[in-house]
């Protein structure tokens, strides 16, 4: 455990800006992660805790604490019936590892996350998602240093508060729980039909009638491939901004003027829009902008990648651009996933 001065945060995001750590520390167990706290309160050091940066843009001013690197591992059943698996997983353990390993054993419940850049342990923190999955259908609790009270805890799901991109580690609690581990309950059945709208066409496309784990992961794998960057190539951190969710009426307006907008209801009565539609239609699609070097990814424009940015100060004038554009247009406020840090 080597306390790092000085960090160039811009090796600890898949965006590659940003400034300096004052101090960071990769972690290997929880009792030197519980170290690494203990020590950034004795120096009055504010600490966060992160695992590969795939969601997160470090501010040109730098972080003036402590950054924790989660590199917990683990792998373990610890227990099955006829229906379910259940395993615990190490925090620092690269996600799609996880995935690829639950479905060598024949594992349903995660497949259609594959491919999902980060670790493990960031998954509940927006409760990670794609192709009809999200991590809190198979997670059923996590292990975390609870950093207000100086000690190990154990949240079922159900304290998590999950919602679409969103948990209390986001909001009311963010900053006071740092994972561990997570367990989840994986099913030793195959998913079954309906899939997710693009997941159905490429199986039908394929003509795929097999819908076991393995065969799920590699149609994912494929349509993701085709679709996004890979982060170790391009800068960037996936989708930028979350679908907006907007009232009916919102959509009917902008099927006046548009003619077919394409949209799936979402809770309350509400429908969800796809932010990559707007920001297409506000004129971003296939965009470079010379003044920032942000540009967006030709075949998703939810991806903004960082071709030639000097500084977070350029991302952030770039999202602002699109977001007011979005604004003019549609009347809609795009929010983004990644958070802007510190
Ligand atoms: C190309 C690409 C595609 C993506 N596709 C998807 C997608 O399909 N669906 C999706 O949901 N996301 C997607 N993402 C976003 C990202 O991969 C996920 O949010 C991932 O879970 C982040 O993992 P990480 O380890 O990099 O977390 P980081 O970016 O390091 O951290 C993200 C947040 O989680 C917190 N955190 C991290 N680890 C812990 C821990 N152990 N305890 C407490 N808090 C912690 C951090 O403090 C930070 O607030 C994509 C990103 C990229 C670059």
């Amino acid at each position: 455990m080597e306390m790092i001065k000085n960090a160039d945060l811009k090796l600890y995001s898949t965006m590659r800006l940003g400034g300096k750590a004052a101090f960071l520390i990769e972690v290997g167990s929880r009792d030197e992660l519980i170290g690494a706290v203990k020590s950034a309160k004795e120096h009055g050091l504010p600490f966060i805790v992160i695992g590969t940066g795939s969601n997160i843009v470090w501010r040109d001013e730098g972080y003036n604490g402590l950054v924790i690197v989660n590199r917990i591992k683990g792998f373990d059943i610890i227990s099955e019936d006829d229906v379910s698996t259940y395993i615990t997983i190490g925090a620092g353990e690269e996600w799609d590892h996880v995935v690829q390993r639950s479905v060598e054993m024949g594992l349903s419940g995660i497949e259609c996350l594959s491919l999902i850049p980060g670790t493990a342990g960031a998954t509940p923190v927006q409760n990670v998602g794609a192709y009809g999955q999200e991590i809190a259908q198979t997670m059923v609790s996590l292990t975390a240093y609870d950093a207000q009270v100086d000690k190990l805890v154990t949240l079922a799901t159900a304290d998590c508060g999950f919602g679409y991109r969103n948990s209390i580690f986001k909001t009311t609690a963010a900053g006071r729980y740092l994972i561990t581990d997570i367990t989840l309950m994986l099913s030793k059945t195959n998913l079954m039909p309906p899939f997710y709208a693009s997941l159905a066409s490429y199986l039908e496309q394929h003509n795929i009638k097999d819908y076991s784990p393995a065969s799920i992961r590699n149609a994912v794998i494929d349509i993701r491939q085709h679709k996004l960057p890979d982060p170790k190539l391009v800068a960037n951190n996936g989708s930028f901004m979350a679908n907006p969710v907007v009232d009916r009426s919102v959509l009917a307006n902008l099927e006046d003027k548009y003619g077919s907008v394409p949209s799936w209801p979402s809770d309350n009565d509400k429908v969800k829009i796809p932010a990559a539609w707007l920001i297409d239609r506000a004129g971003f699609h296939d965009y470079y902008d010379e003044q920032t070097g942000m540009a967006t990814w030709p075949t998703q424009s939810l991806v903004f990648i960082n071709k030639s940015a000097k500084s977070s100060a350029d991302l952030i004038k770039f999202v602002d651009k699109v977001k007011t554009k979005v604004k003019q247009d549609f009347n809609i406020e795009l929010s983004q996933e990644p958070l802007i840090l510190p």
